[in-house]
């Protein structure tokens, strides 16, 4: 089954998992990093359509949302960490404003310094461990753990 999620992300179910390498290099080679499922990490930029496509757009919410992805993913955090634009005040991505309005917008040298501590830390956490792995790396960890076999007949010997 194939799921297009809420964050534009391509849910793909029912892969044997001794595949997953090979899916991980088509995908990587088509340009597209693999998601942080179950990671305490970025998980995804979610988006609403937008100006491009929504007669209340004022802004073009994917393309900041994209953006946004390019330069945030393989962040890890604390906890399980989504971010989302909307592309007017009608919100459709579903952001807690409040907090992030008195973090980021009103205090400009706290901005000014997370900004630099965030690109700096991406600059050694933007690693794609499913692109390691279908390039080989840690190959066993998607073999079969034993092969099970019916045990052959013992020879009858006679007496
Ligand atoms: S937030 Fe909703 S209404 Fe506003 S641009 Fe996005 S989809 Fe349209």
């Amino acid at each position: 089954m194939v799921k297009v999620t809420g964050g534009q992300r391509l849910d793909i179910f029912g892969i044997k998992k001794e595949d997953l390498p090979a899916v991980w290099a088509d995908r990587n080679a088509a340009g597209m990093v693999s998601g942080h499922a179950y990671a305490k990490a970025l998980r995804t930029v979610k988006t609403c359509v937008g100006s491009n496509w929504c007669r209340f757009g004022t802004q073009d919410s994917t393309g900041l949302g994209i953006k946004t992805e390019q330069m945030t993913w393989g962040s890890f955090m604390p906890h399980k960490f989504k971010i989302a634009v909307s592309g007017c005040p009608r919100n459709c991505a579903e952001v807690g404003l409040e907090y992030i309005k008195k973090r980021i917008v009103e205090d400009v040298e706290g901005r000014v310094a997370l900004t630099a501590r965030f690109h700096f830390s991406q600059r050694f956490m933007q690693d794609d461990p499913w692109a390691k792995r279908a390039a080989g790396e840690d190959y066993k960890l998607h073999q079969h753990l034993a092969e099970i076999r019916p045990l052959a007949a013992p020879a009858l010997v006679a007496a």
